[in-house]
């Protein structure tokens, strides 16, 4: 609608207001500005066109410049919130611009022209506070990559809990890593740029200043932060793990201003400390979200039973990132195990959490200034709740305590003095800000009982004045009004203001068509009591917000680290209470390449289905002698639900949580790869089968003998002849270079020959049964090969019209008839290669031998008795003979 913007403006005549405006607007050009005017956040030029289309609000025009107007929207200061998160989520930036006086102030000290002006914040995805902006059961990282050479590190923070991070990190690893954490908002130095190009799509990412990710100043700044002399009692940090962290902290300084938010210490963690799951990985696998990026279906949803934020925020972040740490782990499941050994426990601490509000985040406002009163009343509870969760535990005498529960209990009642402070101070209906006062209980204080007494009395004097003037000057319609500009007055129609105006008493203030407005002295004096009373009020109001609020602050560490046991008590009791609903048992973890799993389960399918049909349970014994299982089925058999199930056995153990199986032991796994289920990634130009391809090189490149590899159907979304010739080679190598724990699923029966070949392969089958010409899915795992794919019978259940399944059905008969099955493929292995020896590059003689083999195969060559098939993929054969032994 209009293209005039702010640096075509610059020169021309402004308004003091717009020139104010433009003032501001100069110095965060890349975000929008929400610019205060009374009960409104304006937005101006080419930021009311962005936001009006985001928001879906009017875009109007306020005044012109040089015969342009001035595109212009506004939105309500008291529905900020939802207005807020739209931009945000929509990836924008929003500098806040309030006004930094009351205009009964700027009035007062005699100023003059619009009233001044602040930049008090700028909010963006990754440094948002408020909890109508947040997910209460999910973190919001802020994450910074730092560089220095060529090493890099990644720091991130949430400023809505304080919790604050750092962690050196491989060039390959950034995605695994970002992954983990599902950045909120990413900065990193423009010089990162071209490197970080794929990170840019998935998150909200922002080049910033070099200078910011300094690693020689960002150990003053941190040491700055936190008020010390050296970083040294943090831990050891590396110049990239400076760089990342400094840089982070210089950007929350940036766009926190003055109202920076309370970090907790910075940690530095390890690679080695955590299960590495890829990006891919963890999609595939839904393991906090689904596919299609719903919380509802996903692993985390099925699991989480726990009552509190803090306590859902807790889980989500270990299932996102398990452990490798076998002692922690125990620690983990010991803590559930005690309480999983006293249900009467559980189910009391279980009604508990439920009243014990978000401690962490309310914590947050109040330590970076922007808490209310409400904040307040949410941490006294809170530390209320945690005592009351605390001396159930310390008091419970079924079961001796273990030093971990009673370690978390003394966290978690430490600082429960504060809320008994907190409490008494607070009124039951509590405004969200402090600034008008109204929160603190009558009673609390007496001198701010009497300052309140006398403003009541005054406004009841004031109201009793009515009655009287209206009976001295015999009108009865007479009133006494409140407005911003006369401030108390008597108010009159305009009929009867004559009768007033003859009357001394009656000061005339005002007249308008229909009112003629007095005062009296009596009533200025009645007003300035009450005025000076309601001032002081409010005054004292906030002196004792101040109070509470500094005694919070002096005791924001205690009261953090017991706000973070009683998320460590939440997610075991989550632990227990699932274990005792829907039989979870405690995993045995080990040292080994062990992945025995009895009668195992899929936590998330075996909730949706019902009593009638219920999930069937199946082992999977891997083990150092039989490592690789190859997995053959019709469709529909549930082979990836087998795969998934075991894969998120694998995760929940590692996690320190109870598995849905009837007996678990695990070998710590270090590294997870499943490549389940076929996606394309159009955005970075990759089909389906190079997505795949790619997912595949990774897991073939990284795995080592302490992985656990899932793959399924490797190989499929290529020809026929290709794809089985990936999925072979891929199975020895995992066999024979990698040496990790394997399950393979597959349609390509021919596979099951290679059993003769490599001895650490064990062939299993999903079950099926036909029954008078149908067939029935057993979901049963058992040794042996499935003789059939029943893939028309899938086709033929999901609605193909019949002609097509007739047509279908025949094909695969003249099909298997002609071509390789899996009896002949293994008839055939002497035709393929040999691996390539665990040890050794193939030896000259071997190259003979294998020379001297093709030699013997041309001869005996008829190639008038082979089909056309078997002739092509002979011919494919030979070539790959004639290429590896370099004739
Ligand atoms: P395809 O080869 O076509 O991909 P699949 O063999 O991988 O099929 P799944 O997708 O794992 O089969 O399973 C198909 C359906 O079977 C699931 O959605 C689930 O409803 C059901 N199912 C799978 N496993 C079980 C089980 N163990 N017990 C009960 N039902 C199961």
């Amino acid at each position: 609608m209009n293209a005039l913007d702010i640096t075509s403006v610059k020169q021309a005549k402004l308004t003091p207001m717009m020139a104010q405006y433009i003032a501001v607007k100069e110095q965060y050009q890349e975000m929008l500005l929400f610019y205060r005017m009374g009960d409104f956040y304006e937005m101006f030029f080419h930021d009311a066109e962005v936001a009006s289309q985001a928001l879906g609000i009017a875009l109007t025009h306020r005044g012109k410049i040089e015969d342009r107007e001035i595109a212009m929207c506004g939105v309500p200061v008291h529905a900020m919130d939802g207005y807020l998160a739209r931009l945000i989520q929509k990836g924008h930036k929003v500098a806040i611009c309030e006004q930094s006086e009351t205009p009964e102030i700027f009035k007062k000290r005699g100023g003059k022209g619009p009233l001044p002006r602040d930049v008090v914040r700028v909010v963006t995805p990754g440094t948002l506070q408020e909890d109508g902006l947040l997910n209460a059961h999910q973190h919001n990282f802020l994450v910074a990559v730092g560089r220095v050479s060529a090493d890099l590190a990644i720091a991130w923070a949430d400023m809505s809990t304080g919790d604050f991070y750092v962690q050196p990190c491989a060039d390959g690893d950034v995605d695994t890593l970002l992954a983990r954490l599902q950045a909120a908002e990413l900065i990193y130095a423009d010089d990162l740029t071209e490197r970080l190009m794929a990170a840019q799509a998935a998150y909200h990412a922002s080049p910033q200043p070099s200078a910011l990710f300094d690693h020689k100043k960002a150990a003053e700044r941190l040491c700055e932060f936190y008020g010390v002399a050296t970083l040294q009692g943090f831990g050891q940090f590396t110049p990239p793990m400076l760089s990342a962290a400094g840089g982070l902290l210089a950007y929350l300084q940036r766009t926190q201003l003055n109202q920076m938010p309370r970090l907790t210490s910075l940690s530095s963690l390890s690679k080695q400390a955590f299960m590495d799951i890829d990006a891919a990985t963890r999609k595939s696998l839904e393991l906090t979200q689904t596919l299609s990026g719903e919380r509802s279906g996903s692993l985390l949803q099925a699991i989480d039973c726990t009552r509190t934020a803090a306590g859902a925020r807790l889980l989500h972040g270990r299932i996102s990132a398990p452990l490798t740490d076998r002692q922690q782990i125990e620690q983990r499941l010991g803590l559930a195990n005690w309480l999983l050994d006293q249900p009467g426990l559980c189910q009391t601490i279980s009604d508990h959490f439920r009243q014990v509000p978000d401690l962490d985040r309310s914590l947050s406002r109040i330590a970076s200034g922007r808490g209310g009163p409400r904040d307040l009343k949410n941490l006294a509870e809170g530390l209320l709740g945690a005592r009351r969760i605390a001396s159930a535990c310390l008091s419970s005498e079924q079961i001796e305590l273990s030093p971990e529960v009673a370690r978390l209990c003394t966290l978690a009642e430490a600082p429960a003095s504060l809320g008994d402070r907190i409490l008494p101070a607070l009124g039951e209906e509590l405004p969200l800000l402090a600034r008008e006062g109204g929160f603190i209980r009558s009673g609390y204080d007496s001198q701010l009982d009497n300052l309140q007494q006398m403003r009541d009395e005054s406004r009841r004097l004031i109201a009793a004045l009515q009655a009287k003037y209206a009976e001295q000057t015999g009108v009865s319609s007479l009133k006494i009004k409140y407005n911003n500009v006369l401030g108390y007055h008597i108010d009159v129609r305009a009929n009867h203001g004559e009768k007033l105006l003859g009357d001394e008493n009656f000061i005339h203030r005002q007249t308008t068509a229909q009112a003629v407005r007095f005062t009296t002295t009596e009533l200025s004096e009645l007003e300035k009591q009450l005025s000076t009373a309601a001032d002081r009020a409010v005054a004292l109001e906030l002196e004792l917000f101040a109070e509470l609020t500094d005694a919070v602050h002096r005791q924001s560490g205690q009261i953090a680290e017991a706000a973070h046991a009683l998320a460590c008590l939440d997610v075991a009791h989550s632990t227990a209470r699932l274990a005792e609903r829907h039989h979870y048992t405690r995993p045995f973890l080990r040292d080994d390449t062990t992945f025995q799993i009895e009668a195992g389960r899929h936590p998330v399918v075996e909730q949706m289905l019902t009593t009638s049909s219920p999930f069937i349970a199946n082992d999977c014994q891997l083990s150092e002698q039989a490592n690789l299982w190859l997995l053959t089925g019709p469709n529909m058999a549930g082979k990836s639900t087998y795969l998934r199930q075991n894969a998120h056995i694998a995760i929940l153990a590692q996690a320190g949580l109870y598995v849905p199986a009837e007996r678990a032991e695990i070998g710590i796994i270090d590294k997870l790869f499943s490549r389940v289920g076929a996606s394309d990634d159009l955005a970075r130009g990759q089909s389906t089968f190079m997505v795949e391809m790619v997912e595949t090189a990774a897991i073939l490149n990284q795995s080592t003998d302490k992985s656990l590899v899932i793959l399924d159907e490797i190989g499929r979304g290529t020809a026929t002849w290709d794809g089985l010739a990936i999925a072979w080679a891929c199975l020895e190598h995992l066999h024979n270079k990698n040496k990790c724990r394997t399950l393979f699923a597959t349609h390509y029966h021919e596979l099951t020959s290679l059993q003769v070949q490599l001895d650490r392969l064990r062939i299993y089958a999903m079950q099926v049964k036909e029954w008078k010409g149908e067939i029935i899915f057993l979901h049963q795992v058992a040794a042996g090969a499935a003789d059939k794919s029943y893939g028309v019978h899938v086709a033929k259940l999901a609605g193909l019209p019949t002609a097509v399944i007739q047509r279908a059905a025949g094909l695969v008969r003249q099909l298997e008839a002609q071509s390789f099955g899996a009896t002949n493929t293994a008839n055939m292995l002497p035709l393929f290669d040999r691996p390539v020896a665990e040890d050794s590059l193939v030896s000259d003689s071997s190259s003979v031998a294998v020379s001297a083999e093709l030699d013997d195969m041309l001869t005996a060559l008829e190639p008038d008795a082979l089909s056309p098939r078997e002739a092509l993929s002979l011919l494919y054969e030979l070539k790959a003979e004639h290429d590896k032994s370099g004739i």
